[in-house]
């Protein structure tokens, strides 16, 4: 098992971080404080930058422009960027476009590559997935509600959808519905590609998330399909293969995503020994870095994220080298333990920053508000915890029978 960087991916890390630093980081003032439209100008002038430093959209194909990536490459990038919740705008990595990247690359037919996957790398136009329904469980897709009917050569789209993530401004949906309602309950729905401007796509609400609706790729939309109609060639690979597409999506997303988890960790823990070092606790000098508690807090968050760091990174080796489907216990495992270390890195920065954590000064608030929904969305805790433990379990049985 062979961890090592190479010397190509260490010379892109050192740019990265040095261009996150330098141009990444001292924008967030303008995303905690600023006007969105000023925002978004910003982070365009620093997307030219990255083009012109030929590292624009690294994760995809070099025949898209990008790099070509693997995970463990793609894992280490993601860890970088994440150190800023602009990080993977910037370099044209965000979600939900790098998963709908993946399985377009994968399943598009040369005329959906030509209207969608092409634009889509080249920054030219932003996507939605949109799969969740407020009044169906979106931990067991398989109860969707969502139809898409055949009529001559069209299917006719109806149903409710929400935090479809970024549909604000999107310029088409990954839409998940059923479109054979008597299929085996895996075999029921199919992926459709439905531009936004489609009469009957409605984008009803930018849903509110712990007090604030967010805009264009920040927010998390509720849409209505009413009467939608596309054509039946906007269907992604086979009819009928919309969740075995759903989980090649789910796999490697959920390392981009852990990765991006570290990034924050590794944020909120240099700002913490940062405040630490700096704030002075007593008349004779000594800073909160002298108390035993906060040396404690540190040791244990370091342990805690090295650990994180080196299970998610051999779970990118797995996939790398065996394919998602064999690398299942170690994502399922990735996937709850980092999103809690991260939440334990940001709440112990804020705990160490005082009233400073809780305001809107630093980005660590801004994590608190929007990273809470890690332990949720890709699998909540308890689905991977259960099917994680139920796979050892069995295999044990198996082993000891
Ligand atoms: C910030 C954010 C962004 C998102 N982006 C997108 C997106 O872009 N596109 C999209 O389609 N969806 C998106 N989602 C939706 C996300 O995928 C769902 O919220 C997730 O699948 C859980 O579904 P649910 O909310 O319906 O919860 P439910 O299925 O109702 O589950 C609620 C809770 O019940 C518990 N639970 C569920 N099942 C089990 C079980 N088997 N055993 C034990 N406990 C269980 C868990 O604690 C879970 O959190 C996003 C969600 C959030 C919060």
């Amino acid at each position: 098992m062979d961890f090592e960087i190479s010397e190509k991916m260490s010379t892109i890390l050192e740019m990265v971080t040095a261009f996150m630093d330098d141009e990444v980081i001292p924008l967030e003032g303008e995303m905690l404080h600023g006007d969105p439209a000023t925002l978004q100008a910003l982070v365009g002038d620093a997307q030219v930058k990255v083009r012109q430093m030929d590292l624009w959209a690294p994760n995809h194909p070099v025949e898209f422009g990008g790099l070509g990536l693997g995970m463990l490459d793609h894992g280490l990038l993601s860890e970088a960027l994440g150190r800023s919740p602009l990080g993977h705008v910037v370099f044209g990595t965000q979600a939900p476009d790098a998963g709908n990247i993946e399985i377009l690359h994968a399943h598009a037919t040369e005329e959906q590559r030509e209207r969608f996957l092409r634009p889509l790398v080249a920054g030219e136009i932003r996507s939605c997935f949109s799969m969740t329904e407020p009044e169906t469980a979106g931990s067991n897709p398989v109860l969707l509600a969502t139809t898409a009917v055949k009529d001559g050569d069209d299917y006719v789209i109806n149903g409710q959808k929400w935090f479809t993530s970024s549909a604000d401004g999107a310029d088409f949906a990954v839409l998940m519905a059923v479109t054979d309602p008597d299929a085996p309950p895996h075999q029921r729905a199919s992926m459709i590609l439905v531009p936004t401007a489609t009469p009957g796509f409605n984008l009803v609400r930018n849903v509110s998330v712990m007090g604030h609706e967010g805009s264009g790729h920040a927010s998390h939309g509720e849409v209505i399909y009413q009467d939608c109609r596309v054509p039946q060639s906007n269907v992604l690979g086979r009819e009928g293969a919309g969740f075995a597409i759903a989980q090649e999506r789910l796999g490697p997303g959920r390392i981009h995503h852990c990765m991006r988890w570290l990034g924050i960790a590794s944020r909120a823990f240099d700002m913490m020994c940062d405040r630490a070092n700096a704030r002075v606790i007593s008349l004779d000098g000594e800073t909160l870095a002298d108390r035993q508690v906060i040396q404690h807090w540190v040791a244990e968050l370091d342990a805690e994220i090295r650990g994180a760091r080196l299970q998610t990174l051999h779970a990118a080796w797995m996939i790398d080298q065996h394919g998602a489907k064999e690398a299942r216990d170690e994502i399922s495992a990735i996937k709850f333990s980092v999103a809690n270390t991260m939440l334990k890195a940001v709440d112990t920065s804020i705990q160490v920053h005082g009233a400073l954590g809780v305001t809107d000064d630093t980005v660590l608030s801004h994590w608190y508000r929007h990273e809470r929904a890690a332990r949720i969305y890709d699998g909540a805790d308890e689905v991977h915890k259960t099917s994680l433990g139920r796979r050892i379990l069995r295999r044990r049985a198996t082993a000891t029978a």
